[in-house]
């Protein structure tokens, strides 16, 4: 995977022209690569070895406290000495002001070596939140200790009730006294309600959990405001901290209810949060001490701010565990002899069996693996790259990656979620019995894997996000914009020998995709068009994905990887890219059976 991840940093992607940019003027490729290096390294010898101990002794509740494997401790330690957790942070705070491009690579290590064991993915995002959206004194308080890896971070927005329709969050926040507003850590509220899912919500991996809330501020009549508009957002410790940060001994009002015992992932606690239940007094008084981030009711678009991010880290933990399946399988069907090669006359049972790779539908199933592991890697990291140009790019470079970010986002999300699932499921095929077992890593991955449809906005909510409303925003300004990124690799392609031909079923593929979209909408009756959300969403991801496979190919040439990145394109060109007819099919002529089929018939 380390030559992958090179290539596509190095000759596809060119990070080293990032280093033309004054914020990384520091850097070389020298420094990416002492950092890529380090992570490897630790997520070598810190994570891997426990993957399977993490999923087997899950987390427990002791009645005090959570308690995890002394593995996940030193996991943590390891990756907060490293650095990490301030990657992208100015130098002069103690960050390595790092591109996310290089950061996100670096983190893939992770992700591959543990997912379940994580490391600071929603830290980092709880921090650099504070950063965007918090006042100097939350940023020197509850970011810079996240950053040191002191203490942890949450994001608390589901509730019971609440998961993918937020507007329905319940949780109150009231003003805490008559001089709420002269806290110097912010305007101080007492929050009552239920968080659900909350991923490491509770653990003693670190001194303080720093939790990230949405909560509703009541109106003078006492009521919530309906709808998104209400939602505000708070800092809520589960330690009380005084101004300048230091622990003052109090308990928060944040209680653990109970852990979920999950499908997969069990190396991170899932919790359910009581907040202001009275089990704490801070103050001598129930509720849970919460000060409010940003303005009231922008709650929601603070935490959007970090969406693209967010989005990128979880398409990539799903790229990274298929990956991590791809090698496996790889391996295994390289040692294990079984069956004999199909000749002209037949098969001779006098000859020894061969390794499973010789058979070809085994190598099918490792090239279908490694068509979406190393696609989805290649498309990560080229959302990434536009997240870099959003910050540091010039006024245009900006402007257009922010645009086609809009696009690109619910696919970096969805589409390793998806796909690298099924990759997951075909790793186990490939191993055969033995894939069905725990005696080998595979099934594993697919369970953690499973989540990834899930958080983060389902597949569903993505999809209504990518057709409802991300390709006829501006007139289809970003889908215009990725459509013309897609003809000019397709221009590239379209003259160079072996290239032709997927270049030309890639143009084929992007006007039926423009020609749906306008179908799904044609009648402008938004049940009509979104009923087959889905469906559009995986016909766009594979477009987008033979897209990124025909740029590779063409930046393969000449490379010592030429050989399986070509042969992975033409697989998926092959193999995948038909698909999309079935799934445009039902989009442009808005299949109405899903919509129509009444409750009582199933
Ligand atoms: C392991 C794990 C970790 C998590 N970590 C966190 C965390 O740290 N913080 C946090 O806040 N949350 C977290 N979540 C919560 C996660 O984001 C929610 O589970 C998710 O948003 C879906 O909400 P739900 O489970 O209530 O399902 P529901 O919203 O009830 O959805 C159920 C099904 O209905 C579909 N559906 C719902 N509404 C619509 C609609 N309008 N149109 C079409 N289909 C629809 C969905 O796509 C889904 O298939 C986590 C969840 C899990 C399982």
């Amino acid at each position: 995977m380390r030559e992958t991840v090179d290539f596509l940093l190095q000759h596809w992607l060119r990070v080293d022209t990032l280093c033309e940019r004054p914020r990384f003027a520091e850097h070389s490729q020298d420094t990416f690569a002492a950092v890529l290096d380090t992570c490897e390294r630790i997520a070598r010898e810190k994570f891997a070895p426990f993957n399977r101990l993490v999923d087997t002794e899950e987390p427990r509740f002791d009645g005090e406290k959570v308690i995890l494997p002394e593995a996940t401790h030193a996991a943590w330690k390891a990756y907060a000495e490293s650095g990490m957790l301030a990657a992208a942070q100015d130098a002069g705070i103690g960050g390595m002001q790092l591109p996310y491009t290089v950061e996100a690579a670096a983190n893939a290590f992770f992700a591959k070596a543990s997912a379940s064991i994580g490391a600071g993915m929603l830290t980092v995002g709880n921090a650099n939140l504070l950063m965007a959206h918090g006042s100097p004194a939350q940023q020197r308080v509850f970011a810079m200790a996240e950053f040191e890896g002191r203490w942890s971070g949450t994001m608390c927005l589901s509730e019971p009730q609440a998961g993918s329709s937020l507007s329905d969050v319940a949780t109150r926040a009231e003003p805490d006294g008559d001089d709420f507003e002269a806290d110097p850590l912010g305007p101080r509220y007492r929050l009552r309600g239920n968080k659900m899912w909350i991923s490491a919500g509770e653990h003693e991996l670190t001194e303080n959990i720093v939790h990230l809330v949405l909560a509703k501020i009541p109106g003078p009549d006492g009521k919530l405001v309906p709808g998104t508009r209400g939602i505000s957002l708070f800092i809520v410790p589960k330690r009380m901290v005084d101004a300048e940060g230091r622990l003052t001994g109090e308990r928060n009002d944040v209680a653990l209810a109970g852990l979920n015992h999950k499908c997969g992932w069990r190396g991170t606690t899932n919790t359910l949060l009581n907040f202001g239940e009275g089990r704490f007094r801070p103050g001598g008084r129930a509720g849970a001490v919460g000060w409010r981030v940003g303005k009231p009711g922008e709650g929601l678009r603070c935490m959007f701010h970090m969406m693209n991010e967010a989005r990128i880290g979880v398409g990539l933990a799903a790229t990274m565990l298929g990956m991590a399946g791809y090698e496996a399988s790889l391996a295994y069907a390289r040692q294990r002899p079984q069956g004999r090669p199909i000749t002209g006359s037949g098969k001779d049972p006098a000859q020894p069996p061969v390794p499973i790779i010789q058979h070809a539908d085994v190598k099918r199933m490792l090239l279908a693996q490694k068509s979406y592991a190393e696609g989805a890697l290649a498309l990560e990291l080229y959302c990434a790259r536009l997240v870099d140009d959003t910050h540091t790019g010039d006024a245009a470079t900006a402007a257009d990656a922010r645009l086609l970010l809009e696009v690109l986002t619910p696919i970096a999300k969805s589409w390793p979620s998806e796909w690298c699932l099924e990759a997951n499921s075909l790793a186990i095929q490939v191993l055969g019995g033995y894939g069905y077992t725990r005696d080998f890593p595979v099934e594993q991955y697919w369970r953690d894997n499973r989540l990834n449809m899930i958080h983060e906005g389902t597949h569903g909510i993505q999809a209504l996000d990518l057709l409802g409303r991300k390709v006829v925003m501006d007139g289809g300004a970003g889908l215009k914009l990725l459509a013309t990124r897609i003809s000019a690799t397709v221009e590239r392609a379209g003259h160079v020998e072996g290239l032709a031909e997927p270049a030309n079923a890639l143009a084929a593929a992007l006007q039926r995709l423009g020609a749906a979209t306008k179908s799904a909408w044609a009648t402008g009756v938004p049940e009509e068009a979104l009923a087959n959300a889905v469906p559009y969403l995986q016909a766009f991801g594979h477009v987008v994905l033979a897209w990124t496979w025909l740029d590779v190919a063409l930046a393969a040439r000449g490379h010592a990887l030429e050989g399986g990145k070509l042969a992975a394109m033409r697989y998926f060109y092959a193999f995948e890219l038909p698909k999309i007819d079935a799934w445009l099919g039902v989009v442009a002529r808005r299949e109405e059976v899903a919509r129509t089929m009444r409750d009582e018939w199933f």
